[in-house]
């Protein structure tokens, strides 16, 4: 088996790919109200680019890719990259995080296209506050994007919710308390300062607040060996998970490369440092060459982030590398 590994020791087999900048949502945190300037759709790569590079990297070791953005699903015909990257040899699963708006149009054609997991962003459960938030969105379009995800056969739905200060986390019990009606796994994000809106909350603050409610029992991944940790509230169908890139950094298990859509491989959400795939791709590079790119990008691997230190990535903003 072909085994991926960076100067840490860390082993790598997932790679996130941010398919496009644009975003039909302006959250606070993510983005300013006017957007940031547009890459032209000439230097975004094509689903023909992605599939290559996909390719070479399922050779490497790779085996899960996740689809992001900006907002994934206003790439026109996205089920078409999900069905291309589903049949290369080496991928066991395509999944997808997106903002849930444009879910009710899609959740079928992407479930038909071979799409496994979605995760869903949601930062509140009051439709004036979503507003707000997102600056454009209808919470009753996620809502209904969730129900067409379930409908089309999605089970294990998780659900991002990034928790500010003074702005949505007096709703942390709202959330916890839908994991009793809903099979929603719930994973509270602590905010990174990208944007100066909020202060983060550290997790074990909010974990403290929902023992309120009851015992929050530690409990296994549903799917997925990402980040976050999870726990039950009794008798609770759905999960609550907790990803602290902050208060609890999980930077020595890190497995994950990201491909913004501009073709920049990155070895790190939180750094600037990216390797340039685009050209070569473009230049018509062998397979053999894209393949030391990616090694050198693996190779270029931090071992942490620096928050810690107050240095946050100025190159690119959340909606570009895709969180
Ligand atoms: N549009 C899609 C969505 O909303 O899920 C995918 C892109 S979005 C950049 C991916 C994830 O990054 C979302 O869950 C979002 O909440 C998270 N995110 C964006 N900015 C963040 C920040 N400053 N701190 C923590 N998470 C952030």
């Amino acid at each position: 088996m072909n085994e991926l590994i960076d100067s840490f020791g860390r082993r790598i087999n997932y790679l996130r790919i941010s398919v496009t900048d644009r975003c039909n949502l302006r959250c606070i945190y993510c983005m300013p109200p006017e957007g940031i300037p547009l890459i032209p759709h000439s230097e975004i790569l094509s689903y023909e680019e992605i599939s290559r590079v996909v390719q070479v990297a399922a050779k490497l070791g790779i085996n899960k890719i996740r689809l992001t953005g900006g907002e994934p699903l206003v790439r026109a015909e996205l089920p078409n990259l999900v069905e291309m990257l589903s049949q290369i040899e080496g991928i066991d699963e395509v999944s997808l995080t997106t903002n849930g708006t444009l879910l009710k149009k899609y959740a079928f054609e992407l479930k038909q296209a071979g799409l496994k997991r979605i995760n869903i962003s949601l930062d509140t459960l009051k439709a004036d506050r979503f507003h707000y938030i997102t600056r454009l969105g209808k919470l009753k379009d996620v809502l209904e994007g969730i129900e067409a995800a379930r409908d089309a056969g999605f089970n294990s739905i998780k659900i991002n919710t990034v928790v500010m200060r003074g702005i949505n986390d007096d709703e942390v019990l709202n959330f916890a308390n839908m994991t009793y009606k809903e099979e929603w796994h719930i994973r509270f994000i602590e905010l990174m300062p990208f944007a100066n809106v909020a202060d983060f909350v550290p997790s074990d603050e909010i974990r403290q607040h929902i023992m309120s409610l009851g015992l929050l029992e530690p409990c296994l991944p549903i799917t997925g060996n990402g980040p976050a940790k999870y726990y039950r509230l009794p008798g609770a169908g759905g999960t609550i998970g907790f990803i602290s890139p902050i208060s609890e950094p999980f930077c020595s298990s890190c497995n994950r490369m990201r491909l913004t859509s501009y073709g920049q491989l990155c070895p790190c959400l939180l750094s600037d440092d990216g390797v340039d795939l685009k050209g070569p791709l473009r230049n018509n590079a062998s397979m053999q060459e894209i393949k030391q790119l990616i090694l050198n990008a693996v190779a270029s691997k931090p071992a942490h982030h620096r928050l810690a230190e107050g240095i946050v990535p100025m190159k690119r903003n959340m909606s570009q590398i895709g969180g």
